[in-house]
């Protein structure tokens, strides 16, 4: 009933399953190295499916930051998006800050 934060469609057009695997190939997609086909699915799976639209979108720009790294500095923002991205699912025990006794 109480429909809160977030909106879900009742298309269950995709299962858990095709998510698993849309994330799977994501990295096979980004090298570009899927057949034409196989990124036609991840393509339309993405289209109608956010989560992994999101998880595409962090990859896609964590490549662009590991790419750059190599020839320029790498926007101090997208930098920041990243590493908060990256240590939001799992945080550090030990706060900076904190004395540790
Ligand atoms: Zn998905």
């Amino acid at each position: 009933m109480a429909v809160g934060h977030e909106h879900h469609d009742h298309d269950h057009d995709h299962s858990e399953a095709a998510c698993r695997e849309a994330i799977a190939e994501l990295y096979t997609y980004l090298d570009g190295e899927l057949t034409i086909e196989r990124r036609a699915v991840i393509q339309r799976h993405l289209d109608g499916c956010n989560p992994c639209l999101e998880a595409y979108d962090f990859e896609a720009e964590l490549r662009i930051v590991v790419q750059h790294h190599c020839h320029e500095d790498v926007p101090e923002s997208l930098r920041q998006r990243i590493f908060s991205q990256l240590g939001g699912e799992r945080q550090s025990p030990s706060a900076p800050g904190q004395t540790a006794s």
